[in-house]
């Protein structure tokens, strides 16, 4: 029998409007169909912490598929339907997402792989998660609605913050579960539990992360990356051990510890100012993770987590070329505006946040902050029409022109169209084009 409490004054509390509607209509849709729905997981998890919720994970205790169809029907949702896990996606006009499961009975067919799905129960599915914090369910039933369902020892575990897995073999079922302890433990400041960490040692032994795919490992590397402090959850990696799983060379030392804090106010400047501009946070501390390991070691590393190729080039590419040029700036420092422009012009905001992070030299950092907040945006106002408007052949001199503008305009020269074809044109006489 499962602990239950009400805590629809929670739901009351600490939702908005929309979310608290979103519940009800669920519930209501549950009852329609005479089954029982209820929200799992994460958002009863983060509910209970008080932190904001972000997704809507709703189980049905019956046929998810036909749950999400029905509702998706009464509400002018867009569907998606995974029929092989029983799950499906309901999704709003305004792209709000609600995921919808199948309690179901789950098992897997050799460790590491994917599971293999059966239904059952909502006990059993709460059972098949990875910790006690993630195993609480909350009834959206009209008659049941706000009651707390705990079979597992969540709540407590939540009051007294500690990570701890439901059976023995969760780590070897699946591997990724350790990252998971390591990026919950990091993200709330829980500890884990002593068993869960023998556990966690014995997996390690038994070399069940060593079996696990290289995209699965990166996905979680990611997320733990792309938390807002990550350093505490590197340090436990290496507590563990498992840094040194994906490769034996990689090694936890205090100017990597230096380096990651580094980033973590150099992004907390960056996103204060400059929200709007998105980039993949986990790539920075990615790049200050692998900072100073040779490129052999660096595509050994993007090997084993098989990097796809766009991030491949990023890691080894960009990060090389960022240490390479931070070290350049740094001995020719103070340097022209237009040097800076064209050493910097080649990388994007992720490697430029690292360069940052990774100088000492604060005038380098104003340096490169300068070409990022001001330079970095600076284009010709006029093209290849334009230029040809001049009377010069098309050919590459047109990006000569155009590059030969843009270091004008660092210097705060040709404001106007007009001045740069004035300036096209004096350039292609000077040069005999016309
Ligand atoms: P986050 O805030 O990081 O998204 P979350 O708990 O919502 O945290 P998800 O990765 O979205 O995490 O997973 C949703 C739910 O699915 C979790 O609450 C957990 O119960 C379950 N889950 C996810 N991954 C696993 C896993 N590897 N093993 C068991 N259960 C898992």
């Amino acid at each position: 029998k499962p602990r239950t409490r009400y805590v629809g004054n929670r739901l009351k509390n600490h939702l908005n409007q929309r979310v608290r509607t979103l519940l009800s209509d669920i519930g209501n849709a549950g009852d329609s169909l005479g089954v029982e729905v209820f929200v799992v997981g994460g958002f009863v998890r983060d509910l209970m912490l008080e932190r904001p919720i972000e997704d809507v994970d709703v189980v049905v205790e019956g046929d998810g598929i036909t749950f999400a169809r029905y509702f998706a029907s009464m509400h002018h949702c867009r569907l998606h339907q995974h029929l092989k896990f029983n799950t499906a996606v309901i999704i709003f006009e305004d792209g709000f997402k609600v995921d919808v499961a199948s309690a179901r009975l789950e098992y897997y067919a050799t460790p590491a792989a994917l599971p293999v799905v059966e239904n059952s129960s909502i006990k059993m599915d709460l059972a098949r998660r990875d910790f006690t914090i993630n195993t609480l369910a909350i009834s959206l039933n009209t008659e049941t609605f706000g009651t707390l369902i705990d079979y597992f020892g969540g709540g407590r575990d939540i009051k007294d913050k500690i990570i701890r897995i439901i059976h023995n073999l969760s780590f070897i079922e699946d591997p990724t579960r350790i990252f998971r302890a390591i990026k919950f433990s990091n993200r709330f400041g829980f500890r884990i539990g002593k068993v869960t960490a023998n556990l966690i040692a014995n997996a390690l032994s038994v070399g069940a992360v060593k079996h696990l795919s290289g995209l699965r490992v990166l996905s979680e590397l990611k997320q733990i990356f792309g938390e807002d402090n990550p350093l505490p959850a590197l340090e436990t990696m290496a507590d563990y051990g498992l840094d040194k799983v994906i490769h034996h060379e990689l090694k936890l030392t205090d100017a990597t510890c230096a380096l990651f804090e580094s980033v973590g106010k150099t992004l907390a400047w960056h996103d204060l100012l400059y929200s709007d501009d998105v980039y993949p946070r986990w790539a920075v501390y990615f790049m200050a993770w692998l900072h100073g390991y040779t490129v052999k070691v660096s595509t050994q590393i993007a090997d084993r987590l098989m990097f796809p190729l766009k991030e491949r080039e990023l890691l080894l590419e960009q990060r090389i070329k960022a240490e390479q040029s931070i070290r350049l700036i740094e001995k020719s420092y103070p340097v022209s505006n237009q040097q800076m422009y064209w050493w910097l012009i080649y990388f994007k905001t992720e490697s430029l946040l690292f360069m940052l992070a990774l100088t000492k030299n604060e005038s380098v950092r104003k340096g490169i902050s300068h070409f990022y907040t001001h330079q970095r945006k600076i284009q010709p106002l006029i093209g290849g029409k334009e230029i040809k408007s001049v009377g010069i052949k098309p050919g590459p001199v047109y990006s000569r022109i155009l590059n030969k503008i843009i270091d004008e305009k660092l210097d705060g020269k040709l404001n106007t169209m007009e001045q740069e074809i004035e300036f096209a044109r004096h350039y292609a006489i000077e040069n005999n084009l016309i």
